[in-house]
Protein backbone atom coordinates (compact mmCIF):
# COMPACT_ATOMS: atom_id res chain seq x y z
CA UNK A 1 0.00 0.00 0.00
CA UNK A 2 1.60 3.58 -0.48
CA UNK A 3 1.87 5.77 1.75
CA UNK A 4 -0.64 8.22 0.41
CA UNK A 5 -3.29 5.29 0.82
CA UNK A 6 -2.19 4.73 4.07
CA UNK A 7 -2.48 8.16 5.21
CA UNK A 8 -6.06 8.51 3.38
CA UNK A 9 -7.00 5.50 5.45
CA UNK A 10 -5.72 6.94 8.45
CA UNK A 11 -7.71 9.72 8.53
CA UNK A 12 -11.23 8.14 7.58
CA UNK A 13 -10.17 5.94 10.87
CA UNK A 14 -9.51 9.42 12.68
CA UNK A 15 -13.17 10.45 11.34
CA UNK A 16 -15.03 7.97 12.17
CA UNK A 17 -13.84 7.34 15.56
CA UNK A 18 -15.15 11.10 15.58
CA UNK A 19 -18.68 10.61 14.59
CA UNK A 20 -18.85 7.38 16.77
CA UNK A 21 -18.05 8.92 19.84
CA UNK A 22 -20.17 11.62 19.71
CA UNK A 23 -22.56 9.46 18.64
CA UNK A 24 -22.66 6.79 21.39
CA UNK A 25 -22.42 9.91 23.48
CA UNK A 26 -25.83 11.07 22.67
CA UNK A 27 -27.59 7.67 22.39
CA UNK A 28 -25.40 6.31 26.00
CA UNK A 29 -26.57 9.74 27.74
CA UNK A 30 -30.49 9.30 26.64
CA UNK A 31 -30.38 5.58 27.23
CA UNK A 32 -28.54 5.55 30.28
CA UNK A 33 -30.95 8.77 31.77
CA UNK A 34 -33.99 6.49 30.70
CA UNK A 35 -32.46 3.36 33.13
CA UNK A 36 -31.72 5.28 35.73
CA UNK A 37 -35.52 6.88 36.29
CA UNK A 38 -36.78 3.43 35.30
CA UNK A 39 -34.53 2.49 38.59
CA UNK A 40 -35.97 4.97 40.28
CA UNK A 41 -39.57 4.12 39.22
CA UNK A 42 -39.45 0.64 39.83
CA UNK A 43 -37.45 1.13 43.55
CA UNK A 44 -40.58 3.51 44.47
CA UNK A 45 -43.16 0.73 43.09
CA UNK A 46 -44.58 2.70 40.14
CA UNK A 47 -44.25 -1.17 38.73
CA UNK A 48 -43.07 -4.53 39.00
CA UNK A 49 -39.35 -5.33 38.35
CA UNK A 50 -37.64 -8.46 38.51
CA UNK A 51 -34.26 -7.71 37.01
CA UNK A 52 -33.19 -4.52 38.92
CA UNK A 53 -29.75 -6.03 39.75
CA UNK A 54 -28.90 -6.11 36.06
CA UNK A 55 -30.64 -2.99 35.39
CA UNK A 56 -28.64 -1.60 38.40
CA UNK A 57 -25.44 -3.16 36.29
CA UNK A 58 -26.05 -1.24 33.04
CA UNK A 59 -26.63 1.94 34.52
CA UNK A 60 -23.11 1.63 36.69
CA UNK A 61 -21.56 1.03 33.52
CA UNK A 62 -22.56 4.22 31.67
CA UNK A 63 -21.59 6.24 34.96
CA UNK A 64 -17.81 4.55 34.38
CA UNK A 65 -18.26 4.71 30.54
CA UNK A 66 -19.63 7.80 29.65
CA UNK A 67 -17.39 10.47 31.42
CA UNK A 68 -14.42 8.51 30.00
CA UNK A 69 -16.43 8.51 26.85
CA UNK A 70 -16.69 12.50 27.42
CA UNK A 71 -12.83 12.67 28.11
CA UNK A 72 -11.78 11.37 25.05
CA UNK A 73 -14.46 13.73 22.91
CA UNK A 74 -12.50 16.70 24.93
CA UNK A 75 -9.46 14.63 24.12
CA UNK A 76 -8.58 15.31 27.77
CA UNK A 77 -7.12 12.12 27.17
CA UNK A 78 -4.60 12.33 24.47
CA UNK A 79 -5.16 8.76 23.32
CA UNK A 80 -4.38 6.86 19.89
CA UNK A 81 -6.72 6.58 17.43
CA UNK A 82 -7.00 3.06 17.68
CA UNK A 83 -7.44 3.14 21.49
CA UNK A 84 -10.62 5.42 21.04
CA UNK A 85 -11.77 3.41 18.53
CA UNK A 86 -11.87 0.38 20.84
CA UNK A 87 -12.98 2.23 23.60
CA UNK A 88 -16.22 3.93 21.69
CA UNK A 89 -16.91 0.26 20.00
CA UNK A 90 -17.04 -1.03 23.32
CA UNK A 91 -20.93 0.03 23.42
CA UNK A 92 -21.76 -2.18 20.12
CA UNK A 93 -21.43 -5.50 22.30
CA UNK A 94 -22.23 -4.32 25.57
CA UNK A 95 -25.57 -2.89 24.04
CA UNK A 96 -26.47 -5.75 21.46
CA UNK A 97 -25.66 -8.32 24.59
CA UNK A 98 -27.89 -6.25 27.04
CA UNK A 99 -30.98 -6.25 24.29
CA UNK A 100 -30.18 -10.22 23.91
CA UNK A 101 -30.47 -10.63 27.67
CA UNK A 102 -33.74 -8.04 28.49
CA UNK A 103 -35.29 -10.12 25.58
CA UNK A 104 -35.21 -13.23 27.30
CA UNK A 105 -35.92 -11.88 30.24
CA UNK A 106 -39.35 -9.67 29.68
CA UNK A 107 -40.32 -10.68 25.74
CA UNK A 108 -39.18 -13.74 24.69
CA UNK A 109 -41.63 -15.71 26.24
CA UNK A 110 -44.07 -13.89 24.65
CA UNK A 111 -42.77 -14.85 21.05
CA UNK A 112 -41.48 -11.36 20.41
CA UNK A 113 -37.76 -9.95 19.94
CA UNK A 114 -38.83 -5.99 20.30
CA UNK A 115 -35.99 -5.40 22.88
CA UNK A 116 -33.16 -7.01 20.61
CA UNK A 117 -34.32 -5.73 17.36
CA UNK A 118 -34.44 -1.98 18.82
CA UNK A 119 -30.63 -2.95 20.49
CA UNK A 120 -29.91 -4.40 16.83
CA UNK A 121 -31.48 -1.22 15.03
CA UNK A 122 -29.88 1.49 17.34
CA UNK A 123 -26.11 0.27 17.26
CA UNK A 124 -26.64 -0.52 13.45
CA UNK A 125 -27.97 2.85 12.23
CA UNK A 126 -25.58 4.69 15.33
CA UNK A 127 -21.99 3.16 15.33
CA UNK A 128 -20.08 2.81 11.45
CA UNK A 129 -17.72 0.33 11.31
CA UNK A 130 -16.56 -1.59 8.73
CA UNK A 131 -17.94 -5.16 8.23
CA UNK A 132 -14.71 -6.95 8.98
CA UNK A 133 -15.02 -5.52 12.53
CA UNK A 134 -18.61 -5.58 12.62
CA UNK A 135 -19.19 -9.21 11.28
CA UNK A 136 -17.67 -10.64 14.68
CA UNK A 137 -20.02 -8.21 17.31
CA UNK A 138 -23.38 -9.71 14.94
CA UNK A 139 -22.41 -13.24 15.24
CA UNK A 140 -21.22 -12.96 19.22
CA UNK A 141 -24.58 -10.81 19.66
CA UNK A 142 -26.85 -13.55 17.59
CA UNK A 143 -24.99 -16.68 19.48
CA UNK A 144 -25.42 -15.47 23.07
CA UNK A 145 -29.28 -14.20 21.62
CA UNK A 146 -29.61 -18.21 21.02
CA UNK A 147 -28.35 -19.30 24.02
CA UNK A 148 -30.20 -17.01 26.08
CA UNK A 149 -33.81 -17.81 24.40
CA UNK A 150 -33.17 -21.57 24.58
CA UNK A 151 -32.12 -21.14 27.40
CA UNK A 152 -35.65 -19.03 29.15
CA UNK A 153 -38.48 -20.53 26.54
CA UNK A 154 -39.07 -23.73 27.86
CA UNK A 155 -41.41 -24.46 24.71
CA UNK A 156 -39.00 -26.04 21.97
CA UNK A 157 -40.67 -24.67 19.19
CA UNK A 158 -41.72 -20.93 20.24
CA UNK A 159 -37.63 -20.49 21.04
CA UNK A 160 -36.98 -22.23 16.91
CA UNK A 161 -39.32 -19.42 15.74
CA UNK A 162 -37.46 -16.95 18.02
CA UNK A 163 -34.45 -17.58 17.08
CA UNK A 164 -35.10 -17.84 13.14
CA UNK A 165 -36.48 -14.10 14.16
CA UNK A 166 -33.50 -13.01 15.51
CA UNK A 167 -31.37 -14.32 12.41
CA UNK A 168 -33.61 -12.24 10.45
CA UNK A 169 -33.11 -9.05 12.63
CA UNK A 170 -30.06 -9.71 12.84
CA UNK A 171 -29.17 -9.50 9.34
CA UNK A 172 -31.00 -6.56 8.30
CA UNK A 173 -29.15 -4.81 11.30
CA UNK A 174 -25.35 -6.05 9.55
CA UNK A 175 -27.17 -4.61 5.95
CA UNK A 176 -28.21 -1.52 7.68
CA UNK A 177 -24.42 -1.14 9.33
CA UNK A 178 -22.66 -2.35 5.64
CA UNK A 179 -24.63 0.12 4.27
CA UNK A 180 -23.72 3.02 6.00
CA UNK A 181 -20.46 2.56 6.81
CA UNK A 182 -19.99 2.40 2.42
CA UNK A 183 -21.83 5.49 2.69
CA UNK A 184 -19.22 7.37 5.01
CA UNK A 185 -16.27 6.23 3.51
CA UNK A 186 -17.04 7.10 -0.18
CA UNK A 187 -18.55 10.69 0.99
CA UNK A 188 -15.28 11.04 3.22
CA UNK A 189 -12.97 10.28 0.21
CA UNK A 190 -14.89 12.14 -2.25
CA UNK A 191 -14.36 15.15 0.36
CA UNK A 192 -10.57 14.62 0.28
CA UNK A 193 -10.58 14.19 -3.44
CA UNK A 194 -11.97 17.48 -3.98
CA UNK A 195 -9.39 18.92 -1.12
CA UNK A 196 -6.73 17.42 -2.96
CA UNK A 197 -7.65 18.66 -6.00
CA UNK A 198 -8.11 22.21 -4.36
CA UNK A 199 -4.63 22.20 -2.73
CA UNK A 200 -3.10 21.57 -6.41
CA UNK A 201 -4.80 24.16 -7.84
CA UNK A 202 -4.03 26.47 -5.95
CA UNK A 203 -0.61 25.33 -5.78
CA UNK A 204 -0.90 25.91 -9.67
CA UNK A 205 -1.98 30.20 -9.39
CA UNK A 206 1.15 30.30 -6.54
CA UNK A 207 3.76 29.30 -9.07
CA UNK A 208 5.29 30.47 -12.13
CA UNK A 209 4.45 27.83 -15.39
CA UNK A 210 7.71 28.33 -16.96
CA UNK A 211 10.21 27.44 -14.72
CA UNK A 212 7.96 26.02 -11.82
CA UNK A 213 9.63 27.94 -9.36
CA UNK A 214 7.47 30.33 -7.00
CA UNK A 215 5.81 33.51 -8.56
CA UNK A 216 6.66 36.71 -6.68
CA UNK A 217 3.30 37.02 -5.33
CA UNK A 218 3.82 34.06 -3.13
CA UNK A 219 7.38 34.91 -1.81
CA UNK A 220 6.09 38.16 -0.88
CA UNK A 221 3.24 36.45 0.78
CA UNK A 222 5.77 33.94 2.32
CA UNK A 223 8.45 36.66 3.29
CA UNK A 224 6.00 38.40 5.26
CA UNK A 225 4.65 35.80 7.27
CA UNK A 226 7.97 34.31 8.15
CA UNK A 227 9.08 37.84 9.20
CA UNK A 228 6.12 38.09 11.63
CA UNK A 229 6.39 34.33 12.97
CA UNK A 230 10.64 34.94 13.37
CA UNK A 231 11.84 35.18 17.27
CA UNK A 232 14.86 37.39 18.35
CA UNK A 233 16.84 34.38 18.92
CA UNK A 234 15.52 32.35 15.68
CA UNK A 235 18.77 32.44 13.55
CA UNK A 236 19.43 35.04 10.23
CA UNK A 237 16.70 35.16 7.50
CA UNK A 238 18.21 36.41 4.30
CA UNK A 239 16.83 37.27 0.96
CA UNK A 240 19.37 36.81 -2.51
CA UNK A 241 18.17 38.34 -5.71
CA UNK A 242 19.72 36.89 -8.77
CA UNK A 243 19.66 38.48 -12.42
CA UNK A 244 21.15 36.97 -15.72
CA UNK A 245 23.77 38.96 -17.25
CA UNK A 246 23.19 40.76 -20.37
CA UNK A 247 20.17 38.03 -21.01
CA UNK A 248 19.03 40.15 -23.57
CA UNK A 249 21.91 39.45 -25.97
CA UNK A 250 21.59 35.81 -25.23
CA UNK A 251 17.40 36.09 -26.24
CA UNK A 252 18.72 38.28 -29.41
CA UNK A 253 21.50 35.95 -30.92
CA UNK A 254 20.36 32.83 -30.13
CA UNK A 255 16.24 33.15 -29.67
CA UNK A 256 13.79 33.44 -27.72
CA UNK A 257 13.08 29.53 -27.25
CA UNK A 258 16.76 29.03 -26.56
CA UNK A 259 16.26 31.96 -23.64
CA UNK A 260 13.59 30.14 -21.93
CA UNK A 261 15.55 26.99 -21.94
CA UNK A 262 18.45 29.04 -20.03
CA UNK A 263 16.26 30.18 -17.45
CA UNK A 264 14.42 26.76 -17.45
CA UNK A 265 17.99 25.35 -16.73
CA UNK A 266 18.94 27.97 -14.28
CA UNK A 267 15.52 27.58 -12.12
CA UNK A 268 16.67 23.85 -11.83
CA UNK A 269 20.52 24.70 -10.66
CA UNK A 270 18.74 27.27 -7.93
CA UNK A 271 16.79 24.33 -6.49
CA UNK A 272 19.46 21.64 -6.51
CA UNK A 273 21.94 24.37 -4.41
CA UNK A 274 19.06 24.97 -1.99
CA UNK A 275 17.68 23.45 1.12
CA UNK A 276 14.08 22.47 1.22
CA UNK A 277 13.72 25.09 3.68
CA UNK A 278 14.56 28.19 1.14
CA UNK A 279 11.91 29.48 -1.20
CA UNK A 280 13.17 29.77 -4.54
CA UNK A 281 11.01 31.89 -6.63
CA UNK A 282 10.82 33.54 -10.25
CA UNK A 283 10.77 37.52 -9.23
CA UNK A 284 10.24 38.66 -13.13
CA UNK A 285 11.63 37.99 -16.59
CA UNK A 286 15.50 36.64 -15.67
CA UNK A 287 15.46 37.61 -12.09
CA UNK A 288 15.56 34.76 -9.33
CA UNK A 289 14.88 35.39 -5.62
CA UNK A 290 15.45 32.96 -3.13
CA UNK A 291 14.34 33.15 1.15
CA UNK A 292 16.83 31.43 2.66
CA UNK A 293 15.47 30.99 6.36
CA UNK A 294 17.11 29.80 9.62
CA UNK A 295 20.64 30.54 8.03
CA UNK A 296 23.61 32.16 9.35
CA UNK A 297 25.33 34.91 7.39
CA UNK A 298 28.17 32.06 6.01
CA UNK A 299 26.11 29.62 4.97
CA UNK A 300 23.90 32.46 2.94
CA UNK A 301 27.21 33.84 1.56
CA UNK A 302 28.83 30.33 0.75
CA UNK A 303 25.17 29.46 -1.43
CA UNK A 304 25.76 32.75 -2.83
CA UNK A 305 28.82 32.00 -4.03
CA UNK A 306 28.69 28.48 -5.23
CA UNK A 307 25.69 29.85 -7.28
CA UNK A 308 27.53 32.41 -9.09
CA UNK A 309 30.08 29.64 -9.80
CA UNK A 310 27.53 26.86 -10.87
CA UNK A 311 25.00 29.34 -12.94
CA UNK A 312 28.20 30.00 -14.46
CA UNK A 313 28.65 26.08 -15.63
CA UNK A 314 25.50 25.26 -16.49
CA UNK A 315 25.59 23.65 -19.83
CA UNK A 316 23.18 25.62 -22.62
CA UNK A 317 25.20 23.98 -25.84
CA UNK A 318 26.23 26.20 -28.82
CA UNK A 319 29.45 26.67 -26.07
CA UNK A 320 27.13 29.58 -24.55
CA UNK A 321 27.50 30.13 -21.14
CA UNK A 322 25.71 32.22 -18.63
CA UNK A 323 26.70 34.27 -15.55
CA UNK A 324 24.80 35.74 -13.27
CA UNK A 325 24.68 39.44 -10.51
CA UNK A 326 23.17 38.16 -7.01
CA UNK A 327 22.53 40.96 -4.18
CA UNK A 328 22.47 39.43 -0.29
CA UNK A 329 20.32 41.02 1.96
CA UNK A 330 19.96 39.93 5.84
CA UNK A 331 17.03 40.70 7.74
CA UNK A 332 17.36 42.98 10.97
CA UNK A 333 13.83 44.91 11.35
CA UNK A 334 12.82 45.95 7.92
CA UNK A 335 9.43 44.61 6.29
CA UNK A 336 9.56 42.31 3.87
CA UNK A 337 9.49 44.03 0.92
CA UNK A 338 11.86 46.41 2.33
CA UNK A 339 14.33 43.30 2.73
CA UNK A 340 13.74 42.59 -1.15
CA UNK A 341 14.13 46.11 -2.35
CA UNK A 342 17.66 45.98 -0.42
CA UNK A 343 18.62 42.94 -1.81
CA UNK A 344 17.55 44.42 -5.40
CA UNK A 345 19.99 47.27 -4.78
CA UNK A 346 22.92 45.11 -3.68
CA UNK A 347 21.88 43.01 -6.95
CA UNK A 348 22.40 46.59 -8.95
CA UNK A 349 25.38 47.12 -7.29
CA UNK A 350 26.41 44.02 -8.59
CA UNK A 351 25.73 44.94 -11.90
CA UNK A 352 27.13 48.51 -11.86
CA UNK A 353 30.34 47.09 -10.14
CA UNK A 354 30.66 44.78 -13.71
CA UNK A 355 28.52 41.71 -13.33
CA UNK A 356 29.46 37.76 -12.32
CA UNK A 357 29.85 39.05 -8.76
CA UNK A 358 27.77 39.50 -5.20
CA UNK A 359 27.23 42.18 -3.64
CA UNK A 360 26.44 41.62 0.61
CA UNK A 361 25.22 44.05 2.91
CA UNK A 362 27.71 45.62 5.43
P1 LIG B 1 21.79 42.97 -17.35
O1 LIG B 1 23.08 42.24 -17.31
O2 LIG B 1 21.92 44.42 -17.08
O3 LIG B 1 20.79 42.34 -16.47
O4 LIG B 1 21.27 42.83 -18.85
P2 LIG B 1 20.04 42.02 -19.37
O5 LIG B 1 20.11 42.00 -20.87
O6 LIG B 1 19.97 40.72 -18.71
O7 LIG B 1 18.86 42.91 -18.83
P3 LIG B 1 17.62 43.53 -19.54
O8 LIG B 1 16.71 43.95 -18.41
O9 LIG B 1 18.05 44.59 -20.51
O10 LIG B 1 16.95 42.35 -20.34
C1 LIG B 1 16.35 41.28 -19.75
C2 LIG B 1 15.94 40.35 -20.84
O11 LIG B 1 15.38 39.16 -20.34
C3 LIG B 1 14.90 40.94 -21.73
C4 LIG B 1 14.03 39.83 -22.14
O12 LIG B 1 14.13 39.54 -23.50
C5 LIG B 1 14.57 38.63 -21.36
N1 LIG B 1 13.48 37.85 -20.80
C6 LIG B 1 12.65 38.20 -19.79
N2 LIG B 1 11.75 37.21 -19.59
C7 LIG B 1 12.02 36.22 -20.46
C8 LIG B 1 11.44 34.95 -20.75
O13 LIG B 1 10.47 34.51 -20.12
N3 LIG B 1 12.00 34.21 -21.74
C9 LIG B 1 13.05 34.65 -22.43
N4 LIG B 1 13.57 33.88 -23.37
N5 LIG B 1 13.61 35.84 -22.20
C10 LIG B 1 13.11 36.64 -21.24
MG1 LIG C 1 19.67 40.67 -16.59
MG1 LIG D 1 16.67 42.00 -15.07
Amino acid sequence: MDSSKSELLKSLREYLTDINISRVLLVGILYGSLEVVGLILSTLGFFESDIRLPVSMIVLFHLIYLPLLLLIHKDRLSLEVKYKSFIALIYFPVILLWGGYMNSQSYAAGGAVTVYTIALMVVSALIILSPRISIPFYLAGFVFFTILTYGTVENPKEANSLVFLGLIVTLIGFSISRENFRNRRDLFLSDQRLLMANIKLKDKTLRDSMTGLFNNAYMFEYLERVIEQKSPESKELAVLMLDLDHFKAINDTYGHAFGDKALKKTAEKMLMMTRESDLVGRYGGEEFLIILTNTTRDSAQLIAERLLKEISEVELGNGVSLSCSIGLAFHKRQTGEELIHQADLLMYKAKRKGRNRIEYED
